[in-house]
C-alpha cells in the first residue's frame, strides 16, 4: 500500500503546481490564516467561505483579537457557517496561544493537536501547510481518493482505517513540500476525484496508478457501512412577533442544539393559521394580524426541523409581562427596548448588526433581515 501511496507524489505535485484553485489562504498561509480557513473549510464549499473567511480576518486579524472577542462578535461573524461550537473552540484555542504560545499558532503537531477543536486533520494541515511539518492531513476527501487509487474496500467510517492510512502517508510524505502534497490530495479530491456523481478520470494526473479506475469500481469506493443514521424529524411553529418597528428573538439555552444563540420564538409543534393565532392570544399577546410565512425546513447533522412560520403584528405587550431590563438594551436606556418574558424585541438593523440568528431561520428572517 506505501508504494502505491508513493508513486503518487511526483505526478500529484507537478499536477498541483498547474492546478491548484487561486485562495486567498493559499495566497498568504500564515498559520493563523490557514487554521481559520481549515475550519471554516469543514463542511463548507470553497466558493462560500471566501467572503466569509475575508469579513473574519479584517474583523479579527490576530490571534489576540480572536482571543479577546466578545461571544456575540465573534458569532455574529461566524452566521451563515453554521456548526457554532467550532467558532467557540476556536476563541479557547486562540485563549490558549496567548496564554502559553505567546500569542501564535504552534509550530509543532502535537501541541496543535492538543487544542479544542483540532483534530488530526487540521493538524496535519497547519502543520504541513504552514509549517512545512511532514504530517499527512487525511479527511473525507483524502479518503475516498486514496481508496480508489488503491482500491481499496475498507469502511472510511471506521476510525482504524483513517489511523492506518495516516500513518501509511506519514511513512511517504514529500519532505520538502508536505503541504503542497496534501493539498494536492485535497484539491484532487474536490475538482476531480469527486464525492457526488463520476469521477473526472480523463483529466486525472493518477489515472494510470488508480485501481478503481482499472476494474471500474469507483461507484463502489469509499465504502460507508454506517454512514446513514436515520435523523430525527421535528415539527416546529416559528413566529416573527412584531412590535411596531421592532421584532422578537429569544437565547437558546447554553447547552444542545444552536446552544446560546438567538433564535425566533416557537413551540414544538406545527400549528395552523387559526391554531397559531389562539396560542399567541392565549399567552397574553394583543395579536392585530397574523400571516401565513409558509412552511421550511432546515437540515442539522441528526435532526430536521419541519417548520412552519407565522408573522404576528402585536399592539402591545401585556402589563403583567412586561419587564424593564437594562441588559437588554445596555447603558443607552433605551426606553423602546424591552424584555418580554426571555424575549427580546429588537430592531431590524441593529438584528442584522449584533445578533446571530442561525441560517435555520433563513426563510423567516430574510423577511424582515436586510443582511
Ligand atoms: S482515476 Fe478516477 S477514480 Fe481514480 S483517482 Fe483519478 S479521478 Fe479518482
Amino acid at each position: 500500500m506505501k508504494e502505491q501511496y508513493r508513486e503518487t507524489v511526483e505526478y500529484l505535485l507537478y499536477w498541483y503546481d498547474y492546478n491548484q484553485r487561486i485562495l486567498p489562504w493559499r495566497q498568504d498561509p500564515k498559520p493563523y490564516h490557514v487554521w481559520i480557513s481549515e475550519i471554516m473549510l469543514q463542511q463548507t464549499r470553497v466558493e462560500a467561505v471566501r467572503g466569509y473567511y475575508d469579513r473574519f480576518l479584517s474583523a479579527l486579524p490576530t490571534v489576540a483579537d480572536l482571543a479577546a472577542v466578545e461571544e456575540e462578535r465573534l458569532l455574529k461573524l461566524w452566521e451563515g457557517l453554521g456548526y457554532y461550537s467550532r467558532a467557540k473552540n476556536l476563541k479557547k484555542a486562540a485563549q490558549i496561544m496567548v496564554e502559553q504560545y505567546n500569542g501564535e499558532v504552534p509550530g509543532d503537531y502535537q501541541a496543535l493537536l492538543a487544542l479544542p477543536g483540532i483534530g488530526s486533520y487540521t493538524a496535519g494541515a497547519i502543520a504541513s501547510i504552514a509549517f512545512g511539518i511532514p504530517e499527512p492531513a487525511v479527511d473525507g476527501n483524502v479518503l475516498r481518493v486514496m481508496n480508489r487509487i488503491t482500491g481499496s474496500f475498507d469502511d472510511i467510517t471506521k476510525a482504524s482505517v483513517k489511523k492506518k492510512m495516516e500513518e501509511e502517508l506519514r511513512g511517504i510524505m514529500p519532505k520538502d513540500r508536505p503541504g503542497d502534497y496534501n493539498q494536492s490530495l485535497m484539491e484532487l479530491g474536490a475538482t476531480v476525484c469527486i464525492p457526488n456523481g463520476r469521477p473526472l478520470c480523463a483529466k486525472c494526473p493518477v489515472v494510470h496508478l488508480c485501481r478503481a479506475y482499472r476494474e471500474d469500481t469507483w461507484q463502489l469506493i469509499p465504502v460507508k457501512a454506517n454512514a446513514k443514521k436515520e435523523s430525527t424529524s421535528c415539527e416546529r411553529t416559528r413566529f416573527v412577533l412584531k412590535l411596531g418597528e421592532r421584532y422578537a428573538v429569544r437565547k437558546r439555552s447554553d447547552k444542545g442544539l444552536l446552544a446560546g444563540l438567538w433564535e425566533l420564538p416557537g413551540i414544538e409543534r406545527k400549528l395552523p393559521i387559526s391554531g397559531a393565532e389562539e396560542y399567541l392570544k392565549a399567552c397574553g399577546y394583543s395579536v392585530t394580524a397574523i400571516t401565513d410565512m409558509g412552511e421550511a425546513k432546515h437540515i442539522f447533522s441528526h435532526i430536521e426541523w419541519h417548520m412552519q412560520g407565522y408573522l404576528a403584528e402585536l399592539a402591545e405587550l401585556p402589563l403583567e409581562y412586561l419587564v424593564r431590563d437594562t441588559a437588554a438594551y445596555g447603558e443607552s436606556g433605551d426606553p423602546a427596548a424591552y424584555a418580554f418574558s426571555d424575549l427580546q424585541f429588537v430592531d431590524a438593523d441593529t438584528l442584522a448588526r449584533e445578533y446571530s440568528l442561525p441560517s435555520a431561520f433563513e426563510a423567516y428572517k430574510k423577511q424582515f433581515l436586510v443582511s
